[in-house]
């Protein structure tokens, strides 16, 4: 028996959490067992907890936590023996099948990455679901390529925005962070922001589609009308990196921006990456995200902290990324 946080559903419809005792045999069907190490506090991890498991989760009792990294105890499947270091992000697990919230994990063998080299399992979950769908979306502005004007970030002081704003700097492009804190200035120059834009500064709704040509790209995390009104302010035949809606889901656009200043928006999805891609942006995240950044941004936590984080980012009030320590407590 081991612990794990477990999401139940009563006769009545209503939803709780608490951190249960289950068993080898409860956990669902998957080729590779792995022993928990490090997982993480990601904003669908504070869905997958809030009531009714946030319209993600359709099956109860369910065990949440969207990314873990740790060892392999048992495998069938050649690719993986016991003692392999390895990361899992995507694929719905947390959602559609138990994730990393327990001390143990049983998942297809086809939705794992061997540790990179260089990295730790704390190290992985550091970077996590968040920092490896950074890097997915500075790599489509690449591919798109990025201008002469600042990297807009925006949400940065959070675990999408923390990474992208470190890695873009390390690539050596000047970096400018949308915070609504502006209590994480420090934190974010220390990441290498080279300017940092007040939420309401962006948010201050304009009527003109079109404004000056302001920023050579931008990773948006926050989605709604923040990102309506970046996209006019892009550089001619700049590129918008869409990742996240922690600002609404809703998009009040004029499709003049992409009309006559040839803007791209690229939606980013980091759950249905194939095997080749996760791979290739988990090399890149191990190599162009200094670990020292990487260390600035760790907000330390055990299992028992669970519930109230996953409140917390869901409320903007994670700063970071949180690295959960299975093995501990
Ligand atoms: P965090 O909560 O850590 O960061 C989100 C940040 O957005 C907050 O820290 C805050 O930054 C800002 N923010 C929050 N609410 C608002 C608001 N109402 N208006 C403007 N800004 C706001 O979450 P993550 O970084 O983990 O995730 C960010 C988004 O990306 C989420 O929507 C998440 O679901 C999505 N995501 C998508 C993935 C994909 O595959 N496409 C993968 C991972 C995440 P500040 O305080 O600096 O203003």
């Amino acid at each position: 028996m081991f612990d794990a946080v477990l999401v139940t559903k009563d006769d009545e419809g209503k939803t709780s959490v608490a951190i249960t005792q289950i068993s080898e045999d409860q956990l669902p069907d998957g080729e590779v067992t792995v022993a928990v190490e490090y997982t993480t506090v990601n904003y669908k991890d504070g869905l997958c907890m809030s009531p009714g498991g946030g319209g993600l989760v359709r099956k109860f009792p369910h065990v949440p936590g969207i990314d873990f990294a740790g060892t392999v105890e048992q495998s069938s499947d050649e690719r993986y023996k016991p003692g392999d270091k390895v990361v899992l992000t995507g694929w719905r697990v947390g959602e559609a099948h138990w994730g990393g919230y327990a001390r143990k994990a049983r998942v297809r063998a086809d939705w794992l990455v061997p540790l990179p080299e260089g990295l730790s399992t704390r190290q992985a979950m550091a970077i996590g679901t968040a920092g490896f769908t950074s890097m997915l979306s500075v790599m489509a502005l690449e591919d798109h390529g990025i201008k002469a004007g600042p990297v807009l970030v925006t949400g940065a002081a959070g675990g999408v925005g923390s990474v992208a704003v470190a890695i873009l700097a390390h690539l050596g492009h000047k970096v400018a962070a949308v915070t609504g804190r502006p209590e994480t200035a420090d934190y974010l120059e220390s990441l290498g922001a080279t300017q940092i834009v007040a939420r309401e500064e962006i948010n201050e709704t304009v009527k003109r589609p079109l404004e000056g040509e302001t920023w050579g790209g931008c990773v948006d995390a926050v989605g709604g009308p923040m990102l309506a009104r970046v996209l006019g302010q892009m550089e001619y035949g700049a590129s918008v990196a869409a990742v996240g809606l922690a600002g609404g889901a809703g998009l009040p656009a004029s499709v003049i921006p992409f009309l006559l200043r040839g803007v791209n928006l690229l939606g980013i999805d980091s759950v249905m990456q194939p095997y080749d891609n996760r791979l290739r942006a988990w090399k890149r995240v191990a190599k162009d995200l200094p670990m020292d950044k990487l260390e600035e941004m760790i907000v330390p936590a055990v299992m028992s902290d669970l519930p109230k984080l996953t409140t917390d980012i869901l409320n903007g009030q994670v700063k970071g990324r949180v690295v959960v320590d299975m093995t501990a407590g």
